[in-house]
């Protein structure tokens, strides 16, 4: 165990001069918090998000448990950095001709991509600390079969809040996480006990009511969701779509309403500052915008996720919501569009403006 604490200290260390803000270590046990996860996806409230139901060999739910998605795994170390930045919050609050991207995608670079790289040097760092040929580690951000709030808790890190997010008593929930599963078997941290509290604020602020129940969320229902992950046609459900406001790519809602948010402090990793021309992008820009343009604008950045198919048709509903009928001449052309979900979704927007007062 001596050497274990050894391996554990080298490892924070690295993970601090990384520039992760927050590390810790989660054994590899069936969390409670993981009981649910096939009843969610048997609810179909993943939605189309076909990546969740990943079955092991034996056609079992691979993110039920680390057993089924990593049998070689003793620990799984769990790094967090902040990606707050001193931009005001502001959903609703700016021009209505414009629209919102969640802040975790303003910045430089891909996410991804930053915190992958700092995640492999806490990676070196654990081979070198060591120093065995027999180690087997596996880094993810966001991509591996392990719901990673649930290690996250276990680590230390945070406890899972009743908006599902992690949330750092010190640093609030704008935290992206990286996890590093290991062969080794390192001494664990202890779970951080749940802060919320009689609290309901992101409940009672989801514009969608997709959080459905404390601690649970319907991806149907959600914005990020809707906006990021659903392609095609998004739900002929006229209370949904208006819902939706002016959001183009991603929610911020249900943290922004987190009191434990209110002096999350703010990051200066460079990789995270915001590109000012995400931050309420115009949503005619967006609209109208060409392959080269989006190519150009976006380049490295996750709003790509959602391809320019999915951000065009997310613009055109956003017109649709701002109330704003200087977008109805250009709604009228758009309904010509070439792309079959911009064209319903302009005739859709047209409606609302004409409906609205
Ligand atoms: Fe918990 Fe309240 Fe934050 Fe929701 S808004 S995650 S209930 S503290």
């Amino acid at each position: 165990m001596i050497r274990s604490v050894e391996i554990k200290a080298s490892v924070t260390q690295a993970a601090t001069e990384a520039g992760f803000d927050l590390v810790g270590v989660a054994p590899v046990a069936d969390a409670p918090e993981l009981e649910y996860f096939p009843r969610w996806i048997a609810k179909g409230h993943a939605g189309e998000m076909k990546f969740m139901e990943a079955l092991d060999e034996r056609g079992r739910l691979k993110r039920a448990s680390l057993a089924h998605a990593a049998p070689w795994a003793r620990s799984v170390v769990v790094c967090a950095i902040n990606y707050n930045t001193s931009q005001p919050y502001s959903t609703q609050e700016s021009d209505r001709g414009r629209g919102w991207i969640s802040r975790y995608a303003w910045g430089r670079q891909d996410y991804h991509d930053s915190v992958m790289l700092r995640l492999r040097q806490v990676e070196m760092s654990l081979q070198d600390a060591c120093g065995t040929g027999d180690l087997v580690t596996r880094c993810y951000v966001d991509t591996g079969p392990i719901v990673e709030r649930v290690v996250a808790k276990y680590a230390g890190i945070g406890w899972i809040g009743k908006n599902t997010c992690i949330i750092n008593q010190q640093r609030g929930s704008w935290l992206f996480l990286g996890v590093i599963l290991t062969s080794l078997e390192l001494e664990a941290g202890l779970p951080t006990p749940d802060r919320c509290g009689t609290c309901t604020r992101c409940i009672d602020a989801c514009p969608t009511e997709a959080l459905i129940a404390p601690y649970q969320l319907d991806s149907n229902k959600c914005i990020s969701y809707l906006t990021i992950e659903k392609r095609g046609a998004l739900p002929q459900n006229d209370d949904l779509r208006s819902a939706m406001g002016r959001h183009i790519f991603g929610c911020d809602i249900c943290q922004d309403v987190c009191p434990w948010n209110r002096k999350a402090p703010a990051t200066d990793a460079a990789d995270f500052q915001p590109r000012e021309e995400l931050i309420n992008p115009a949503l005619d820009w967006l609209a109208e915008i060409s392959a080269e343009e989006f190519r150009r604008a976006f380049r490295g950045s996750p709003v790509r996720r959602t391809k320019r198919a999915g951000l065009r048709r997310n613009a055109v509903i956003a017109m649709g919501n701002s109330g704003d009928r200087k977008f109805l001449p250009m709604l009228g052309k758009l309904v010509t569009d070439e792309d079959e979900f911009v064209r319903k979704s302009a005739v859709w927007a047209i409606q609302k403006l004409n409906s609205t007062d």
